[in-house]
């Protein structure tokens, strides 16, 4: 069978036009194990994003329970051509999929966050200090919303981080960068709509509200260069997305589960599935509307274990109610956004991967303070064993 190398989606086009691409994503996606020639893997460190590019990747896509191998929580990777690189949630296990890219971690200074819920930043931690090993020597920026209470903002949230990992982050000092243990909150009204949380480099981002639980949940969009993405976090249906993510480029919503497949994946009864899939998350019909109403060039959904049958009754569910170009996402996919295509591709990494090569400036970088152990400590180190002696610095 003929495949598509390209998964081009030309930016005008008629309701017709979108069908047509949409069957093209929908039959790619799922005939590709029968491509005669495969062409769309991203391997790391081969490539760099062009200068009117923009790319993304999946790094998580699953749930915060069961937490699996095959897919992480929330958490999308956007780099652009101007060479910035953002984080839209940092959700758990997420972390293992952002190293798996071989990133320069210096440039992965700034992740923004839809909630607080532990599969949408369960790795901020790991962010933090594994970047810092990695290469970052100038602070890591987290942009949340606040909260009902200063308490259950994310500020607060940083700063919780800050305590509870005050010991790893002293035993660190003197032998990393000092700035990049450095974690800053920057934090806005989640009341707020359309209200602009970063402005930078020809970079814009806006959030507004989405419906989530408690008061605090946002969704984000951001627009570079002509191009547009916007990053929907867990939310109900909310009017906010459907006015503020109109006609973007690539656009992702949380798709949750039906109820049906919910109840029937975690042993469920109907109402707690019926409640948790459709009136604190969007299942795959809504999500579908939704995506009627924004009209995109690209509708993304995630946030289920994709296990084959509830794959199907994900799609099926969207396409009760929407016809334009779809991805329902999987971990680890890559899209390369231009003006005149968006192109999707798979990356394909090592298990075990390395940090990338440290940069100069980070070698350079000032480092200062010193983990002190005492001298009771110091007095149990067993005589029975003699480190081999330090070379010269
Ligand atoms: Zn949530
Ligand atoms: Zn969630």
């Amino acid at each position: 069978m003929q495949i598509h190398k390209f998964l081009a989606i030309p930016k005008a086009e008629t309701t017709m036009k979108r069908m047509v691409w949409s069957v093209t994503i929908l039959m790619a996606t799922m005939t590709s194990a029968l491509a005669q020639e495969r062409v769309d893997a991203w391997y790391p460190q081969t490539e760099t994003v062009g200068p009117d590019e923009m790319f993304i990747v999946a790094l998580g896509t699953g749930m915060p329970t069961p937490i699996t191998r095959a897919q992480k929580s929330s958490a999308w990777y956007v780099e652009l051509g101007n060479g910035d690189i953002f984080l839209f949630d940092v959700g758990s296990g997420s972390a293992e999929n952002l190293f798996a890219l071989r990133p320069d971690f210096n440039r992965v200074n700034k992740a923004f966050l839809s909630h607080l819920h532990t599969d949408h930043v369960g790795d901020v931690d790991s962010l933090w200090v594994g970047g810092w090993l990695s290469g970052r020597y100038e602070p890591l920026h987290i942009y949340g919303p606040s909260g009902a209470k200063p308490e259950l903002g994310t500020a607060a949230f940083v700063e919780g981080l800050k305590v509870a990992y005050a010991w790893d982050i002293s035993g660190r000092s003197g032998a990393l960068p000092d700035a990049g243990g450095q974690l800053i909150a920057h934090e806005f009204d989640y009341k707020k709509e359309n209200v602009v949380v970063y402005k930078e480099n020809g970079v814009t981002i806006t959030a507004w509200p989405a419906i989530h639980i408690l008061d605090g949940p946002v969704s984000y969009r951001l627009e570079w260069n002509g191009l547009s993405f916007v990053f929907g976090g867990d939310s109900y249906p909310n009017k906010w997305f459907i006015k503020n993510a109109q006609n973007a480029d690539f656009v992702i919503h949380e798709c949750f589960y039906t109820p049906v497949g919910l109840a029937s994946y975690l042993g469920w009864g109907m109402r707690q599935a019926t409640f948790v899939s459709s009136y604190i998350h969007t299942p795959p019909a809504a999500f579908g509307k939704i995506m009627s109403m924004v009209k995109p060039r690209l509708a993304v959904g995630y946030h289920s274990i994709l296990v084959p049958e509830m794959h199907q009754q994900i799609l099926e569910g969207v396409r009760t109610t929407y016809d334009g170009p779809l991805i329902i996402a999987d971990d680890l996919m890559a899209w390369t956004v231009t003006k005149e295509a968006i192109v999707q591709r798979e990356v394909v990494s090592a298990e075990r991967v390395q940090p990338p090569q440290p940069s100069l400036e980070y070698v350079k970088a000032n480092r200062s303070g010193e983990a002190i152990v005492s001298d009771y400590i110091t007095a149990g180190k067993w005589e029975g064993y003699t480190p081999p002696p330090l070379p010269d610095k």
